[in-house]
This record gives C-alpha cells, sequence and structure tokens, in this order.
C-alpha cells in the first residue's frame, strides 16, 4: 500500500519512509491511498481475539508487508503486553448502554501510549535495518512527550528532542517527561503555548538544513501515520463487545489534534458499524462552532482543564478535510494555509459531508468539574477532565438510547489531579509503577518560542 499526501505536491510513499518522516515533503499529511474494506461477517470473526491479536489483523493491513508479518506479530505482542491490564482496553459500564473505554493502562497513564509504544519499536526495526540514526522532534501539549520518549528511549538510533508548553502542562505531565532518563532524551519547555511549539516542529520540518550532515527529523505527533493506524484498534476492539447483538455503537473523542477521533472515522470507513462519532472539544472550540456553525477560524488559545486538547490548530482535521474536499488538494492547500481569525467557511455540500461523519459538542470547566463530582457521586468512577468532556458531549448529542455509547477515557486522572480537587474531590493515587514519580529529579531546558534557538540547541546536541 503507499501512502499519497493531503497537499498532493509529492510522490507517494511507502510505508516504511512514512514512518521514517512523519510529515510529507509538501507539508501535507500521509494518508493510505484507499482505505482497507471489511465486511461485518469479516469484523465479527476477530470477536474472540485479545486484544493484540486483533491490533495484528488490523495493522497488517495498513503495513502490507513493509513489516514479516512474524516480526510485526511479535512487535504488537510485546508493545501491548507493558499494559497493566490483561483486557488491555477495558470497558466500563457508567449507566444504561454508557460506556467508557478506559485507554489509560500503558506506561504513562494516557491513550498516546498504543501508538507510541508501537511507533518506538517500527522505528527501532526500520532504522536498524538501514543503520540509520534519526532525530526526533515533537510538540506535546502534556501526554504525546512522555508517551513517546517511553516508547523510543531505549532505542540507540534515535535521539528525541520534545518540546512542550513551559507551565503549560500539569506537574505530573512534566514529570513524566522531565524524569526520563537517558542522554538520547531532551526536554525543551518553550515559553509559548501548544500551538507555538507545534508551529516550530513544523517549521524545522519544513526546512531541515540545519541538521547535521546525515540527519533527518522524525514526527511522532500524531501527523505519524502510525499513530491513527495503531488507534484504529480499539475502536474495533469495543465495539465487537456488541456488534453481534447490537446493529451498532457510537463513540465520544475528546478532541484536541483530531488525531484520535480521525482514527475512529476511518474505522467506520473501514466497514466498522458506528453511528455518531462525537467531537468533544473544551472551551477552545474550533472543531464545535465548524461542525455546528460552518465557521473554522481561529479565536485566541486558552488554557483549561484539560490541557491536551488545548489545540486551536488542529493537524490532523487536515486528513479529513482532504475528504471532504473529495481529494481536491489544491483546495485543501489553501484553506489549511489560508487559515486566519476571520470566518472561513465551506460549501453547503461540503459542510454536509462534515456534519453527516460527526457531531460536537464543547464543555466548559465548570461543566468539566460538576460532572467529575456528579459521576464519581452517582457512580463511585473517577473521570479525568479530558475523559469527563467525552461524556458530557454524549450526553448531549446522543440521538438514541438503544445503541451502546462509547466515551474513550483518554486519561488516568492522577495526571490531571488540580481538576479532582477543584470539583472537590480527594487528590487520585498513584500507580504503583509511578508512585515515586513526583519525588524523582528533573532535567530540562527552558527556551524563547523561537525557532532559531530550537534548531541550535537540536544541532549542538546531536
Ligand atoms: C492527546 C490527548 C487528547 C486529544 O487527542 P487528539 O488525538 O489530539 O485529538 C485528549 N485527551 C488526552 C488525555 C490526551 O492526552
Amino acid at each position: 500500500m503507499k501512502y499519497i499526501s493531503t497537499r498532493g505536491e509529492c510522490e507517494p510513499h511507502s510505508f516504511e519512509e512514512v514512518v521514517l518522516t512523519g510529515l510529507a515533503p509538501d507539508g501535507g499529511l500521509f494518508i493510505p491511498e484507499s482505505v482497507p474494506q471489511l465486511t461485518r461477517e469479516q469484523i465479527l470473526s476477530w470477536k474472540n481475539l485479545s486484544y493484540a491479536e486483533l491490533a495484528f489483523e488490523i495493522i497488517r493491513l495498513y503495513v502490507d508487508g513493509a513489516v514479516e508479518d512474524e516480526v510485526l506479530k511479535q512487535m504488537v505482542i510485546d508493545t501491548y503486553a507493558e499494559f497493566n491490564h490483561p483486557e488491555v482496553a477495558p470497558l466500563k459500564e457508567l449507566a444504561d448502554n454508557e460506556w467508557v473505554l478506559e485507554l489509560f493502562h500503558g506506561p504513562t497513564l494516557a491513550f498516546k501510549d498504543f501508538a507510541l509504544q508501537l511507533l518506538g519499536r517500527l522505528l527501532d526495526h526500520f532504522l536498524q535495518k538501514r543503520q540509520q540514526h534519526v532525530a526526533i522532534l515533537g510538540a506535546t501539549s502534556g501526554d504525546t512527550g512522555s508517551a513517546a520518549l517511553e516508547g523510543c528511549k531505549h532505542s540507540e538510533f534515535v535521539d528525541i528532542f520534545i518540546l512542550h508548553p513551559h507551565n503549560r502542562v500539569s506537574e505530573v505531565q512534566r514529570k513524566q517527561m522531565t524524569t526520563v532518563v537517558g542522554n538520547n532524551v531532551h526536554n525543551i519547555a518553550v515559553s509559548g503555548n501548544f500551538d507555538d511549539c507545534q508551529k516550530i516542529v513544523k517549521q524545522a520540518f519544513s526546512d531541515q538544513s540545519f541538521l547535521p550532515d546525515g540527519y533527518q527529523l522524525v514526527a511522532v505527533n500524531s501527523i505519524n501515520w502510525a499513530r491513527i493506524m495503531a488507534q484504529i484498534v480499539y475502536y474495533f476492539y469495543a465495539a465487537l463487545k456488541f456488534i453481534d447483538k447490537n446493529e451498532a455503537v457510537s463513540f465520544s473523542v475528546p478532541t484536541g489534534n483530531f488525531g484520535d477521533i480521525y482514527a475512529g472515522y476511518l474505522a467506520k470507513r473501514m466497514g466498522l458499524p458506528i453511528k455518531q462519532l462525537i467531537i468533544a472539544t473544551n472551551k477552545n472550540d474550533i472543531l464545535h462552532r465548524f461542525i455546528s456553525q460552518n465557521q473554522y477560524n481561529l479565536t485566541g488559545l486558552e488554557a483549561s482543564l484539560s490541557p491536551s486538547m488545548d489545540i486551536m490548530v488542529s493537524s490532523n482535521f487536515e486528513r479529513f478535510i482532504f475528504d471532504m474536499f473529495k481529494g481536491d488538494t489544491d483546495k485543501v492547500s489553501n484553506f489549511v494555509t489560508g487559515l486566519s481569525s476571520t470566518v472561513n467557511q465551506v460549501s453547503e455540500e461540503e459542510w454536509g459531508l462534515a456534519k453527516a461523519n460527526f457531531d460536537s459538542a464543547s464543555v466548559s470547566d465548570e461543566t468539566t468539574c460538576e460532572v467529575i463530582k456528579e459521576i464519581q457521586d452517582k457512580h463511585g468512577y473517577l473521570l479525568d477532565p479530558h475523559t469527563v468532556i467525552g461524556v458530557k458531549a454524549a450526553q448531549l448529542c446522543k440521538k438514541d438510547s438503544v445503541t451502546p455509547m462509547i466515551s474513550l477515557s483518554t486519561a488516568h486522572p492522577v495526571k490531571f489531579s488540580a481538576a479532582v480537587e477543584k470539583a472537590g474531590l480527594e487528590t487520585p493515587k498513584f500507580p504503583h509503577h509511578l508512585s515515586d514519580l513526583l519525588q524523582r529529579e528533573e532535567t530540562y531546558v527552558v527556551m524563547p518560542n523561537d525557532l532559531a534557538e530550537v534548531e541550535t540547541y537540536i544541532k549542538q546536541s546531536l
């Protein structure tokens, strides 16, 4: 299978090339040339597979021979053996037909582990084969950073540079990054917000001439196709618990960079019977404004109680925009590069396509706290401030009560204890493997929001 760019200005690339670059050379995002189609019967035949077995079946459709089946299978088994729950992604029933899919049982307690533990192994496999050394560069709103460091720190073929917005990630998130030990690990706190970090990363990728000879950058943000690919799996895993008895299922997804929900959209395109896909946002609600009003304009980014979703320019939305514009790559380029604070709109037909695929809601900080408290009191279950936005959005957008509604739980509440405390609840406890996290020693540098300074630092550290 080949991968094409959403901007149409480069040749199709192989899976290996796509994993080893991330962003397409023309600044676009890679998408598969065609999406594998599955029948309901075929999907149902996977019902009794373990998480890792199912992951292998789905992922191999996209890897398509770029890694031998036996090697890939072992990689997938090793990846999900790192998770601290036998089911890997267990479902919890909150209320009648309302479910939470717990995606926080990986090493860093957020759903990012599902993809980054695998991406680390894929990278190591390809780099070992090529005997090539690369620099991983990523921006994080908090959780990608630690998951990427955990997933890639063991590889002798990578140096890894993670930019996070200074003072805008939670203490636990920061510690999970800055306490990772290894001389190939480099944490950079940028004086700015997540969009600033993401911009530096995108600019560094578009002109890599600052790197020493022979080096290239690899992206581990959700612009890297392998991340989307790995995340498709849990939509199937969750749906398979229901679709022998139910017609379809619905998902509500706390959304920032649109990677997680885009994986759900692909699952649906592959044939998984998904009725509703709900985009759940915090007050940084550009995606909600687009779905509800056909207005896609930038406003000031605001810090919220759900910092991993404090994003205005959702990178992966470009992958959906490509479909919405029916593959017209000029239109995609113009739309995404011309974004501004004035109102951007699409035609009624295009907007209709977006609305046919997604519902949306925006949830305030105040409601976030209220619902955390309400669910704890009613069901004795503690939600993190991202997950709760999905749960609330599900209640707001649900179109019927017979379709199981599954909210993705994207993080463990201990990562965001500030919100939990604000909701008037007790600070959650760390799982055993992280019980001494707050006492570990940190290493990171603080840098201005400046591309040249970051580039110089990277060059000198290689
Ligand atoms: C990354 C993240 C999100 C947003 O996911 P996207 O793929 O960027 O939409 C939501 N919640 C948590 C806890 C996250 O870490």
